[in-house]
Order: structure tokens, then sequence, then C-alpha cells
């Protein structure tokens, strides 16, 4: 019989165990834990309260074994019950089970006092409860396989009851062999259950996760040992595959990945595989199954793959975003004319290289000269096509580590890359003006290009962008400035230039106001007679605390801030009052000259307002001539022509000043409506040497042929004078003959020259 409960036991135990394995697989299911334990809790019950009780003698060593016999029989009910309970998910609290148990652990303590069988048999009830109660809960609406399990539990509390019928000790082999069947039968069917649960969970899941990824938008794949393993309808529709057999052939994977990132994406997928917590955000080029480029952004993660490590990735094509980013990005960085980088891609390359220790390099600032020549003369479609031309040249022609960019109109920008030695860097300039000695074919027109260069060097001439964009402008300023002179090197002392610019810039406003102006007027005489024939005025800043400002530093300044209207304005008034006066004074009078900046022309009312004054002053039109130069001319045609004309036939003189240092052709200079050219002074300094004479001898025939006065400007000699005379010029100005002269001593030599004359006749009304 003891050999009979001991087989039992074991096996109860064996079959604990088996639920416990179980549990280890899917340790979600914590009921199969419990009818583990409770097997396992049943064995220990039989063995110690059955299979090892020594006969009742009393003595302690008994009473413990029964004892502990009968708390393992009573906890492998409980477990059995929190199991059943679990299983069918219904609550199972310690506040019941506990006081219930202890109860029942009481009753059956104080019954093995009284008589042994009294506890036998109380267990017995306990025990078949229990089994009944385990049968209602998992039977009831159960499925067959749970049916089944519940027909276990009655059959097992039948057992567990009858057992004291057949023995008050329960010592009976029936009931034993009839438990030892059914235990068995019912901890299969327990295993069976929950197998089969976990099976339907884990299939659920499955079909759960499959659904998911099936219709999921994003793209799912999954990648091991550089091989596609898997990648749901989205991935495969991202990369333009038809099926997944056909994704995930041999060697696909990697023709997916453009040559140059394949080392990235290995390196990705080793941190994945070694890390099961790693996730790698990336955004990156792929190429479709037809080669196409697109832009995909995903997430890599950790996964296990039939068993061993793999890449799982989400991911989706972010081409359409990526290529608007792309457009944004290059609008912003791009010059649409020339279809170079343009400033601000210029200034994000300086700030990249421009940090503390950077390695030195050189930009240039390269600005055409008289472009707006060619755009107001030839149309500003050849001007654009012209800037195209130029800047395919630069860009096919200039060294590798040279970056062009158009900084905006006619300025380039080249940044040097890696060029440190100033004889490095003035090689790389003169190569690049001599890429412009050959002429551009634009629009049928053959058109020689030169430019202004101005170098700025990092570190040496600015240690940020701004700085250095300052200098390299400051220096190509410069440039322009210095006829002959196609690049400078930027140097400090350009540094205080800007700033008294800038400081001459905020001060016009001021003078203007405080009519801090004077006018200096500079006789004209006719040439042989050397008779006085008319004034210049030059204007003069009494700058308060600097002294007299010369016009060719304050003019360009009020023309750059658009001050010149008002300063011209203000010029014309002063002048035309001086007029009126010297008119008063001699009642007759010679014409006075007044430059004019090209930019006053901008005012399309400048014309009229000026005949206006002349009328409201009634001062004869002809005793009034205009000076423009040549260069300011021919650059504003559209303005200044009509303007001109209206002047000009209203009886206005007007003056081609500084003529011989721009480009005017004849058409140009016959198209002009003036009454007189002077000759700059660079053409009369040289005489009579003999090419300088060749020249004004030509110039003097054309201005004779179109019937103008021809003065020569900045006679300096008696020579000059003679040589200026005998080629052909009418009018002489200069040091030689006349100074500019304050109001005062221009008034005296204008008394002189009304005193040489016959007296006024009395009906002028005017003396
Ligand atoms: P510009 O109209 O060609 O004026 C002649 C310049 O040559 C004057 O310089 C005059 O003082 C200088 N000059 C005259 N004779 C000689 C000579 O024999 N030798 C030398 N070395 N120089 C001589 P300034 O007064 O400094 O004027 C410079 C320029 O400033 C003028 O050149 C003119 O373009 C501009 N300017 C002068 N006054 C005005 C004005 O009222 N309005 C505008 N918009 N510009 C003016
Ligand atoms: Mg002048
Ligand atoms: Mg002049």
């Amino acid at each position: 019989m003891t050999a009979l409960i001991l087989i039992g036991s074991g096996l109860n135990a064996l079959l604990g165990l088996a639920l416990l394995m179980l549990w280890r697989q899917a340790p979600q299911h914590l009921y199969v834990r419990y009818w583990g334990w409770s097997w396992i809790l049943l064995s220990g019950a039989l063995s110690l309260g059955l299979g090892l009780l020594p006969d009742q003698d009393g003595s302690v060593f008994h009473k413990l074994m029964v004892g502990s016999a009968a708390a393992f029989a009573m906890g492998s009910m409980a477990l059995r019950t929190a199991g059943a309970r679990i299983y069918r998910q219904l609550p199972w609290e310690r506040r019941v089970w506990l006081p219930l148990y202890l109860a029942m652990m009481g009753s059956l303590m104080w019954l093995a006092e009284l008589d042994h069988r009294y506890a036998v048999l109380a267990a017995s009830i306990y025990l078949a409860i229990g089994a009944w109660q385990c049968a209602w809960w998992i039977g009831r609406g159960g499925d067959s396989g749970e049916r089944f399990v519940a027909l276990c539990f009655v059959a097992a509390g039948f057992v567990h009851g009858l057992t004291p019928a057949f023995d008050p000790l329960g010592r009976s082999a029936v009931p034993h062999v009839a438990g030892l069947f059914v235990q068995t039968t019912l901890s299969l069917g327990l295993i069976l259950l929950s197998v089969k649960r976990a099976h339907g969970q884990a299939r659920q899941q499955a079909q759960r996760f499959s659904l998911l990824a099936q219709n999921s938008l994003q793209g799912l794949a999954v990648v091991q040992q550089r091989h596609l393993v898997y990648a749901n309808p989205a991935a495969l529709k991202i990369y333009g595959f038809a099926s997944l057999e056909e994704a995930t052939r041999p060697g696909v994977f990697e023709q997916l990945l453009p040559p140059e990132q394949q080392e990235e994406v290995l390196a990705r997928n080793r941190l994945v595989l070694a890390d099961p917590r790693a996730r790698v955000e990336w955004q990156a080029t792929r190429l479709t199954r037809d080669g196409r480029q697109i832009h995909v952004h995903g997430l890599s993660s950790h996964t296990d793959w039939d068993g061993q490590p793999a890449e799982l990735m989400v991911m989706i094509d972010d081409s359409s975003r990526q290529s608007a980013l792309d457009a944004l990005r290059r609008q912003a960085l791009h010059d649409e004319l020339t279809d170079l980088p343009n400033r601000n891609f210029a200034v994000e390359r300086l700030h990249q290289l421009t940090y503390t220790g950077a390695a030195p390099f050189a930009i240039l600032s390269a600005d055409l000269d008289r472009f707006q020549l060619v755009n107001e003369s030839l149309g500003h479609e050849v001007g654009d096509a012209l800037l195209q031309a130029v800047a395919q040249r630069l860009c096919q022609e200039l060294p590798v580590n040279a970056t062009l960019a158009r900084l905006g109109e006619d300025q380039f920008l080249v940044l040097l890359e890696g060029v440190a030695e100033r004889a490095e860097v003035q090689a790389a300039v003169e190569a690049m003006l001599a890429l412009l000695h050959t002429p551009f074919l634009v629009q049928g027109a053959e058109l020689f290009v030169h430019m202004s260069v101005g170098v700025a060097q990092f570190p040496r001439d600015g240690r940020d962008a701004n700085s250095l964009l300052r200098a390299g402008d400051a220096a190509m300023r410069r440039a322009k400035a210095r006829a002959g002179i196609s690049y400078v090197f930027f140097e400090s002392s350009m540094k205080s230039d800007s700033r008294s610019r800038l400081e001459v810039e905020q001060a016009i406003g001021h003078a203007i106001v405080q009519r801090q102006f004077v006018l200096e007027y500079q006789p004209k005489f006719l040439a042989h007679s050397r008779q006085l024939c008319g004034f210049e005025a030059l204007v003069r800043w009494e700058r308060p605390g600097q002294g007299r400002v010369s016009p060719a530093d304050f003019v360009p300044a009020a023309e750059r801030t658009g001050q010149i209207h008002a300063l011209g304005a203000l010029i014309l008034d002063m002048v035309m009052a001086q007029m009126r006066s010297w008119l008063d004074r001699h009642g007759r009078f010679l014409p006075v000259a007044v430059n004019v900046s090209p930019v006053q022309f901008e005012d399309g009312g400048f014309a009229t307002g000026l005949l206006g004054e002349l009328k409201a002053r009634a001062l004869p039109p002809e005793l009034m001539e205009i000076e423009i130069t040549e260069t300011a001319a021919i650059a504003h045609l559209d303005q200044v022509m009509p303007q001109l004309s209206l002047l000009r036939g209203a009886g206005v003189l007007c003056a081609l000043d500084d003529f011989g240092t721009g480009q005017s052709s004849l058409t140009m200079l016959r198209q002009l409506p003036i009454s007189t050219m002077k000759l700059d002074r660079s053409m009369i300094a040289p005489l009579p040497e003999s090419n300088a004479r060749a020249v004004v001898q030509v110039t003097c025939a054309l201005g004779q042929a179109l019937k103008l006065d021809i003065v020569a400007e900045g006679v300096e000699t008696e020579v000059q004078a003679q040589a200026a005379e005998s080629l052909g010029c009418t009018q002489l100005q200069g040091y030689y003959l006349g100074r500019p002269l304050p109001v005062a001593k221009a008034q005296a030599l204008l008394d002189d020259w009304a005193a040489s004359l016959a007296p006024v006749p009395s009906e002028s009304g005017r003396t």
C-alpha cells in the first residue's frame, strides 16, 4: 500500500513539475504556475500524510507530519482553485482565501486532536468541495476541452469525498488507484488546456501583428545577415517590388543601397544586432528596384526572427517632403539666373570656414565694370545673357578649389579654399581676369567684360563671414575707383575708409538742412581771345570742425543714399540766386554751368522743375548750362535722354563732362542733345605730346562735325592752352587761367568783364 501511495505521489510531483516547466515557456499564464505548485503540494500531502506517516503514537513527530500533510493538502486545494479562478479571469483575493484556509487548517488540527478519522473525513470533504468548485468555474460555458477538465475535477471530487468510505484513515487502495488515474488524467487535461490557450493567444497575436503589418502605411522590413527576410506591402511598394519573393531574393537588399551608403548601413546593422535596446533613427537615399532615387526616413531596432537576431526597420518614403525641402533650400541658396550659389549660400559657407583655427583662404569680390551700360544700351535681356555667359565661363574654367557665387546684380564672389599665400592668390586672380580677355558672344553682340576685384584673406583681413565680405567689397571699390587697375588686396586703412564713408553718409542730411554748402565758380575762357565766357559752379562742403570737403568725397555718398536730390536742388537754388543777383548787377551775364548727377534724372520731373525755377526767377534758359559726365549719361541713357532733350529744346545748354573717360560711341554722341563737350583733364594733361595731340585733334573734329562747343578742362600751362587752341578747342578751363573762385572773386572778375564791354542799353532796365 505504502508503495502505491508513494508511486502516486511521485507521479503527481512529476506532473506538477511538467506544469511548472510549461509555465516557464509562457510566464504570462499564471494559472499554470498555480496548478503546477498545487500538484507538487498534493504529492507532498500524500507522502507525508499517508506514504511516510508512522503508526499513530501520539509523538510530536507524528503530529508534525500530520499537520504538514494537512497544510500541504489544503494548500494544494487553495492553489488549484486559485488557478481555476485566474484561468477564468475571476478575482482571487487574499482577504477571502487566507481566512478560509486558516479556518480549514484550524478545524483539521482540532479534529485530529479528537480523532484522526474525523480529520481525514473533513479533509476529504474540503478537497471534494474544492474540486467541484473548480469544475464549476472551468466547465461553465467552456468549450469541449474545458468541459472535459471540469469532468475530471468532478471525478476527483468524488474520489476525495469517497475515500473515508473505504477506510476511515484513507488508507484503502481503491480510492488511491482511482485517484491516481483521475489526477493524472486531470493534470494532462490541464496541460492540454494551458497549451491550447497559449497557442490560441500566440496565434491571435501573430494574426494581429500580421494584420497591422499588412495594412500599415509604414514600410516594415526585417534584415538578417545582409539579406531581406520580410517586407510588408508598404515596404514592397516603397521599393517598387511586386512580391515578397522578388524582394527577398539573395543580393536584392544590397542593390537598394547606393554604394557610398553601404558602410553606414552595415555599421548600423551591427549596432542593432549587438544591442537589443538600440533604436536608431536614420534618413538616407535609397534606390528602388528600377534604380530611381528615393529619400527614406526610418527607424531600426532589434528583433528576433526565427530565433536569430535581426534588424527590424520601420520606414516611410519621405521623397516628396524631401524634394520640397530641397527645392526650398535650393531656392534659398541658389541664384535662378546664373544657376550659381547665391549670397545666402556664400555667407553660410563662409560661416562654416571661419571658425577659430580654421585653414586660411581667400575671397575675391568681383564686380563687372560698366555693366549698367550694357543693360541700358542693349537691354536687360542682353545684360542677363551676359551675366549667364560670364558665370558659365568662370564656372567651367576656375580651378576645383574655387567656389563661384553670385552675390547680386553684377557682383560675384569667388571662394579660394586652401590658398594662403599672397602670390598664390594673385596668380589665381590674374588667371581669372585672363578668362575675360576673350569677348563674350551674347545674342549676336561681341562684348568685352572687365572686372574690378577686391581680395580679402582669412584670417588676416576678417575673422568672420561678414567682416571678410566687407573687406572684399572695400577692396573691390578701391579697384573700381582706380583707372587701369583690376584688382586690389584689402588693407586695414580701407576699414577707416568705409567707416568715414558711413559717417559722411550720415552727416550729409544734416548738412543739407543747415545749408553748410558753398559754391565756387571756375571761369571759362574763349580760345585765342582768352575772354571770359562763362563759369562752372563747383560745390564745397564747409563741414564744421573738419574744414572744406571736396565734392569728390561727398557727392558719391549723397548719390548712394539718394540725398543727391535734395543736395542738387539746394545747389541749383544757390546757383540761380547767384545768377539772378549777377544779372541784376550788370544787366547782362554769362552762362553758368552746374554739374548734375545722373541720379537727379531719376526724378522724372527734374527738367520741368528746373525750367519752372528759371522762369520763376526770370532767368533766360541759355544762361544755364547742365553738365553731366559722359559715363553717367551713357549708363542712364533712358532717364537722361528725354529730360536732356526737354532742357535743350527750351534753350538750356547741355555739356558732356569728362569726355574721353567713358566709352561713348559716335552714334550715341550724335543722339545726345548736347551743346558742349568737355575734354577731360586726362586728355589735356599730356599735351603737347604727339599721341595726345592726335587724340584731341580727332575728338575736336568730331565735336566740330556735331557743331558742339569744345572745352579743354584742366589746362594748367600755357603750352597746354596753346595746344588745345590749335587743335580746335573752343574754350579753356583750368588752374592756369583761373582756379575755382569764391563768389566775391568771381564777382570781381565779372565786374572787369562787364567793364570791358559797351554799357548796357538803358531799356534793359538793369544796371
Ligand atoms: P568736374 O565737373 O569735372 O569739375 C572739374 C574739377 O576739376 C573740379 O574739381 C575742379 O576744381 C578741377 N579742376 C579745374 N581745373 C583744374 C586744373 O587745371 N587742374 C586740376 N588738377 N584740377 C582742375 P572739384 O571741384 O573737386 O570737383 C570734382 C568733381 O565733383 C566735378 O568734376 C564734378 O563731377 C563734381 N562736382 C562738383 N560740383 C558738383 C555739383 O555741384 N554737383 C554735382 N553733382 N557734382 C559736382
Ligand atoms: Mg563739371
Ligand atoms: Mg570735368
